[in-house]
């Protein structure tokens, strides 16, 4: 069922609710979009999955391809936003009824959700133990710390990439002079000096 159930809805008569009701789940539109052949409007997620097994529309059965269908007008997304609905938790004892575009916030801080957010301190809520806002507060402080500590770390292996690529790239230098005045011998030296000290920060890199 991709609609939004139709027994959630406060203040509206069946029959109007017939207007804001998708052909195929039989529930209140949820991301409508209208059919280009006869105008019908779905939910987008029913009609694209109608369409995913057949080719015509349901209610004309016309030809119909995923891209002849467009999103509704705006008109009727916001009637659908300001809809009166009852909370997920309605069953659980909450008695609230808000506008559907405020419906995932109340959501997410409702007395009823047990997985919800503290309204003091924005963070989750563990149902099993007593919330206290401090303790929590000092445990994200901690983590945030610690993202803070690898990104440092992380920072460190980039520069340390940095100086092996000015590494490389006096290696190359070496190798140009070579063919002008060096000695063949004090090239060769730092030749290796290089290649010595590439192999050891590729190594301190991989740590
Ligand atoms: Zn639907
Ligand atoms: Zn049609
Ligand atoms: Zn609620
Ligand atoms: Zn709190």
């Amino acid at each position: 069922m991709s609609g939004f159930d139709r027994s959630r809805v406060v203040g509206v008569s069946d029959e109007e609710l017939d207007e804001y009701t998708c052909g195929i789940c039989l529930e209140v539109f949820v991301n409508p979009v209208v059919t280009q052949c006869c105008q019908q409007t779905y939910c987008h997620e029913c009609i694209h999955n109608w369409l995913s097994e057949n080719n015509t529309c349901p209610n004309d059965r016309k030809k119909l391809r995923p891209r002849g269908v467009s999103p509704a007008p705006r008109v009727l997304v916001n009637l659908l936003n300001k809809m009166k609905v009852k909370c997920d938790f309605y069953a659980n004892g909450c008695e609230s009824v808000v506008k559907m575009h405020e419906l995932s916030q109340h959501i997410e801080y409702c007395d009823y959700n047990a997985n919800r957010k503290c309204k003091t301190c924005h963070l989750a809520i563990d149902g099993n133990t007593q919330h206290n806002c401090i303790d929590n507060l000092l445990i994200q402080n901690q983590s945030l710390r610690n993202d803070n500590q690898r990104l440092k770390a992380k920072n460190n292996k980039l520069s340390m990439k940095g100086v092996i690529s000015l590494a490389r790239k006096d290696l190359d230098n070496y190798e140009v002079r070579s063919k002008s005045r060096m000695s063949s011998s004090e090239v060769n030296k730092c030749i290796e000096r290089s290649q010595e000290m590439i192999i050891l920060l590729t190594v301190v890199n991989k740590k």
